[in-house]
C-alpha cells in the first residue's frame, strides 16, 4: 500500500529571542548553536514518517518581523500548526504569546490549526518567571496544547514534533 504524504506548514510565532530560530533548527538537524542566526524569511523543512503518513514539514520562521510587529496575515495563512513561543524566564514573553493568540483568533482561526503552546529555555529553571501550571492552565483555558522545550538541550523537541504530527493527522483525517 502506498504511503501517503502530507505537505505541512507550521509556523514560529513569538517575541524576538525566544528561541524560535533554534528550536527550527533542533526540529530540522537536532543541533544548537550558541549564536543562531534567524534562519530568515524561508522555511526549514523536516520529514516526520508515521505509520501511515509521512509528513514533509515546512517550518516556518520569521525574519524577525515580530520586532517591528510587522508579521502579517499572510506569514500564517493555510498553516496546518501554529508555535505560539514564549520563553519561561521571561514572563513579558508569556505575555506577548497571549497577545498572538488573540490576533489569531481574531483574524484567522480556523478549527483545523493546531495551535500548540511552548515554553521554550526550560533549563533555565532557576530564573523561571513563568510556571508550568501557568502555561498548562493558559492551555487548557483556551483549547492549545502544552509543551515545555529546551531547544539548548533538545528536551522535548523531538515529543513536540512527532505531537504536532499527531494532531495534524486527525485534523485533516489522515489517520
Ligand atoms: P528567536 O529570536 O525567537 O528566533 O530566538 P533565537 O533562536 O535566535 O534565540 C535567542 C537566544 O536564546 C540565542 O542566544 C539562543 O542561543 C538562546 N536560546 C534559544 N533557545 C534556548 C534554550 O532552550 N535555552 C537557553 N538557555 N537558551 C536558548
Amino acid at each position: 500500500r502506498p504511503m501517503r504524504t502530507l505537505r505541512v506548514k507550521m509556523v514560529l510565532l513569538g517575541a524576538s529571542g525566544v528561541g524560535k530560530s533554534s528550536l527550527a533548527l533542533r526540529f530540522c538537524k537536532d543541533e544548537f548553536r550558541r549564536t543562531s542566526p534567524t534562519v530568515g524569511c524561508a522555511y526549514l523543512t523536516q520529514a516526520v514518517h508515521l505509520r501511515e503518513v509521512t509528513l514533509r514539514f515546512e517550518i516556518w520562521d520569521t525574519a524577525g518581523e515580530e520586532k517591528y510587529h510587522s508579521v502579517t496575515p499572510l506569514y500564517y495563512r493555510g498553516a496546518h500548526a501554529a508555535l505560539l513561543v514564549y520563553d519561561i524566564s521571561k514572563r513579558d514573553t508569556f505575555i506577548r504569546a497571549q497577545v498572538w493568540l488573540r490576533e489569531l483568533e481574531k483574524q484567522y482561526f480556523s478549527g483545523s490549526t493546531v495551535l500548540w503552546l511552548v515554553g521554550n529555555k526550560g533549563d533555565l529553571e532557576q530564573h523561571r518567571q513563568v510556571s508550568a501550571q501557568e502555561g498548562q492552565s493558559l492551555a487548557n483555558d483556551r483549547g492549545l496544547f502544552f509543551t515545555e522545550t529546551s531547544a539548548l538541550s533538545g528536551d522535548q523537541v523531538e515529543q513536540l514534533l512527532l505531537g504536532v504530527a499527531h494532531r495534524v493527522c486527525e485534523c485533516v483525517g489522515a489517520q
